[in-house]
């Protein structure tokens, strides 16, 4: 597998990236996975314009989400299309909130998405057997868990600390998981993780490797993110940035 990101600042678009959306590819295939504010730029500065093959919304925050509806313009009103419907995995709702973000109130983008309601479990989507499980995060929400070939990607979506992102995550090669949070100050609870606790699940789930994503870059620190997740994990880790590639 091949992970591309595309996008990884939390909560809002950085001065240096947009929100999360990562490309991950196998056999040539090629799963977005989230495509929050601002992705839809970098999708074409790094993939191509229709680079994806399905798209899965891990929930839908405007910043794991909403570029998908700015991409319905790109498919329907292509000069050379429209192009058929696109695999779209999302939460229940995502048909509406895509349409009503688009701008299309009484209308449907069912004609540039073909919609599958995602529920805990594990189905095939292309060359990967996908994984999800339910976050802990205010509105539905799934990390995922990506297989190919005998190796794991583990993506926590945004969650604070749990069971379900411990299981998604075992023995993953690399887990690229949430750090929106500074440790050593007051944070709201079952909302995100700290580095800190990115690097206790990292360790408790004993992954290869750990890339730490969604850092929210005005108010965080990128360099306290890294110490706090380094006094729980020993394995290899690092912040990851928009146009990073990694081979899993
Ligand atoms: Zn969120």
């Amino acid at each position: 597998m091949r992970l591309t990101v595309l996008g990884c600042a939390g909560s809002f678009p950085g001065p240096d990236s947009p929100c999360s959306a990562y490309l991950v590819e196998a056999e040539g295939y090629r799963l977005l996975v989230d495509f929050g504010s601002g992705a839809l730029s970098t999708l074409q500065r790094y993939a191509g314009l229709h680079a994806p093959d399905a798209i899965l919304l891990t929930h839908l925050h405007c910043d794991h989400m909403l570029d998908a509806a700015s991409y319905v313009v790109v498919r329907r009103y292509a000069p050379d299309g429209p192009y058929p419907a696109l695999p779209m995995y999302a939460p229940s709702g995502a048909p509406d909130r895509l349409a009503l973000a688009y701008g299309q109130e009484d209308g449907t983008v069912e004609d540039v998405y073909h919609f599958y309601g995602l529920q805990p479990g594990t189905f095939p989507i292309g060359p990967f057997t996908v994984t999800v499980d339910r976050m802990n995060h205010p509105i539905e929400t799934y990390g995922v868990r990506l297989e190919h070939d005998g190796r794991v990607l583990c993506y926590s979506s945004d969650t604070a600390p749990c069971e379900a992102l411990l299981r998604l995550a075992q023995d993953a090669d690399v887990f690229l998981c949430e750090a929106s949070y500074l440790d050593g100050v007051e944070n709201p609870p079952d909302l995100h993780l700290t580095g800190r606790e990115a690097g206790e699940a990292a360790t408790k789930a004993s992954v290869g490797r750990l890339l730490l994503t969604h850092l929210v870059a005005a108010w965080g620190s990128e360099a306290l993110t890294v110490e706090a997740a380094g006094t729980a994990y020993e394995g290899p880790l690092e912040v990851v940035r928009a146009g990073a590639c990694y081979d899993v």
